[in-house]
C-alpha cells in the first residue's frame, strides 16, 4: 500500500507522524549564535562582522531545513563556511587586475597608472598635513590650485592652469563660465558621445549655453564658423572626435585657424582635447595629433584635456590658458563642485615634475605606447620561456584606447596560447588576469603588460 493511500485510510495517525517528522528536524541541533562565534577558530577575527555573517547563515540553514532541503547539521562545515565568507566580506571590492588586452589606455581597467616612484612621491604629502590651501610665505589662506598651476607654466609655457575633477567637467564649467544664455559654435561633425554617457549636445545644454550646430556631418568649412558668428556668439569650440573618424569626403577646421577667428572677433576660443600629450609618441600619433605645446603656440584662449589619458597621470580635467580667462573660471560658483582633493594633486604635480625632468619612464602610459616591437618580443620570449603549455609568439595590431586616435592601430607583439580560447579567457579572468580573444586564441599582448605581471602570468598559465 503506498503512502497517499494510508493517510486515506488513517489521517489522524498520519497528522500526529507528520508532527513527529516536523519536530525530528535539526532546528535544535542549529548552534546559538554567541556560543558559534566563541568558537575558538574564529579567536581573531572581527566578533561585529562575524556575528552580522553568523546570523545571515544560521537563518539561511534554518529556510533550508524548513524546505526539507538539508536533514542535518555539520558543525565543521558552518565553521568552514563562516570562514570563507568572512575572508570574502574583507576582500577589497577594488582590486589590482594584470592587463593582457593591449589596450594601454583601458577606461575600464582605470586607464592610466601611476608609477610607483610618482605614487612614492605623492605619499609624504597624502599621509602629512600639508600647505594645501596655506600660503607659507605670507602665513596666511592659500590657493590650492596655484601648486600644480605654476609647475604646469613652467612646464608648457602658458599663461595659467587650473585642475577639475576631469575633463567632462572641465568642459561644463568652461561653457557655463563664458556662453550661458549665450551662443557655442561647434561643427556638426564634432558632436560626439565619448562614452559612459558625455554626449556633447547634452553637456553643451546641461551648462546653459545655446549650441550652434555648423556645416554638416563630413564637411565643415572656415566660412561656417564665420556665417554663424551673432551678436549672441560667446564661443567658438573644437571638440576632439575621440573615439570615433569619419573618412571618405571630409573636411574640418584647424583649431589654429578657429583661434585667429575667435579673436579677430572678440571671442572666446575653446579646444576640448579629451587627451593631450607632451613628448613625441611613436607609430606616427605624434604626426597625427599635435603635441600641447605644438597646441599652445597658437595661444588658445582655453583648451582641456583628461589627467589620466595620454597625459598618464591621476583622474583630473586639466584646463590651460588665459590668465583673465581662468581667474574667472575660479569665480564660478561651480567650481567648488569640481574641486580636486590633495591625493589629486600631489599626484599631478608629481607626474609633472617627471615631465620637466623628461623622465618619460615615470610616466607608464608613455612608456608602454612608445616601446619598440623588438623590446616587446624580448620580453615575450623571456615571458613565454617558463610556460609549459605551448605558445606562438606573433606580431599584431592592438588600440591605443580611452577614445585617443581611434582610427591608429599600433604594431605589438601577442602570445597566443594553444587550448580553447573562451575557457582560457575564464581561467586567466579569474586568476585576475584579462586578455583578449583574436582568430580564435586567447592572447597576451605585450603592449600593457609590464615585467612585474609576469610572475602571476606564469602561475596561471602552469596551473592549467
Ligand atoms: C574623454 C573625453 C572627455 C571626458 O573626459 P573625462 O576626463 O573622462 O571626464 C571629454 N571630451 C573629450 C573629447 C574626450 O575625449
Amino acid at each position: 500500500m503506498r503512502g497517499e493511500e494510508l493517510v486515506k485510510i488513517f489521517p489522524s495517525a498520519f497528522y500526529l507522524i507528520s508532527k513527529k517528522v516536523e519536530t525530528m528536524k535539526p532546528f535544535r541541533q542549529l548552534p546559538k549564535i554567541d556560543k558559534l562565534i566563541a568558537d575558538d577558530s574564529f579567536k581573531d577575527l572581527n566578533k561585529s562582522i562575524l556575528t552580522n555573517l553568523a546570523k545571515r547563515y544560521i537563518e539561511n540553514l534554518r529556510e533550508k531545513i524548513k524546505n526539507n532541503q538539508i536533514d542535518k547539521i555539520d558543525y565543521s562545515q558552518i565553521i568552514k563556511d563562516l570562514k570563507q565568507e568572512y575572508k570574502l566580506a574583507l576582500k577589497p571590492s577594488l582590486r589590482p587586475i594584470i592587463n593582457a588586452t593591449g589596450v594601454t589606455i583601458h577606461t575600464n581597467l582605470g586607464r592610466s597608472l601611476i608609477d610607483e616612484a610618482i605614487y612614492d612621491g605623492a605619499k609624504d604629502v597624502v599621509c602629512n598635513y600639508c600647505n594645501l590651501e596655506y600660503d607659507l610665505d605670507k602665513g596666511k589662506r592659500g590657493d590650492r590650485y596655484q601648486h600644480t598651476t605654476q609647475a604646469l607654466r613652467e612646464l608648457l609655457n602658458c599663461e595659467d592652469a587650473l585642475i577639475v575633477n576631469n575633463n567632462a567637467a572641465a568642459v561644463f564649467l568652461i561653457l557655463n563660465t563664458f556662453a550661458k544664455d549665450k551662443e557655442s559654435i561647434v561643427s556638426r561633425g564634432e558632436l560626439v558621445e565619448i562614452g559612459g554617457s558625455f554626449r556633447v549636445p547634452d553637456v553643451m545644454r546641461e551648462s546653459g549655453t545655446k549650441l550652434v550646430e555648423v556645416g554638416t556631418t563630413n564637411k565643415t568649412k572656415f566660412a561656417d564658423y564665420e556665417n554663424a558668428i551673432t551678436d549672441n556668439t560667446a564661443l567658438l569650440m573644437k571638440v576632439h572626435k575621440s573615439n570615433y573618424t569619419i573618412e571618405g569626403f571630409t573636411q574640418e577646421v584647424d583649431f589654429n585657424e578657429i583661434s585667429k577667428l575667435a579673436k579677430s572677433k572678440n571671442l572666446i576660443d575653446y579646444y576640448d582635447l579629451g587627451s593631450g600629450y607632451i613628448p613625441r609618441l611613436s607609430w606616427g600619433l605624434s604626426e597625427a595629433e599635435p603635441s600641447l605645446d605644438k597646441l599652445l603656440e597658437c595661444e588658445p584662449s582655453l583648451i582641456s584635456f583628461s589627467g589620466d589619458k595620454l597625459f598618464g597621470s591621476v583622474q583630473a580635467g586639466i584646463i590651460l590658458g588665459k590668465k583673465e580667462l581662468i581667474a574667472k573660471l575660479k569665480k564660478n560658483q561651480l567650481l567648488r563642485m569640481f574641486r580636486v582633493d590633495k591625493v589629486t594633486l600631489a599626484l599631478l604635480e608629481q607626474t609633472i615634475l617627471a615631465y620637466k625632468l623628461k623622465k618619460y619612464e615615470a610616466i607608464p602610459t608613455i612608456s608602454m605606447l612608445n616601446a619598440t616591437v623588438e623590446e616587446l618580443e624580448k620580453r615575450a620570449n623571456y615571458l613565454a620561456k617558463n610556460f609549459k603549455i605551448d605558445y606562438e609568439i606573433k606580431e599584431r595590431k592592438t588600440y591605443v584606447g580611452g577614445g585617443t586616435m581611434p582610427n591608429r592601430k599600433i604594431p605589438t607583439i601577442i602570445i597566443a596560447l594553444s587550448g580553447g580560447a573562451i575557457a582560457l579567457e575564464s581561467h586567466f579572468r579569474a586568476n585576475g588576469i584579462i586578455g583578449r580573444i583574436e582568430d580564435e586564441h586567447f592572447i597576451l599582448d605585450m603592449r600593457s603588460l609590464r615585467e612585474k605581471d609576469f610572475k602571476q602570468i606564469i602561475e596561471t598559465v602552469n596551473m592549467l
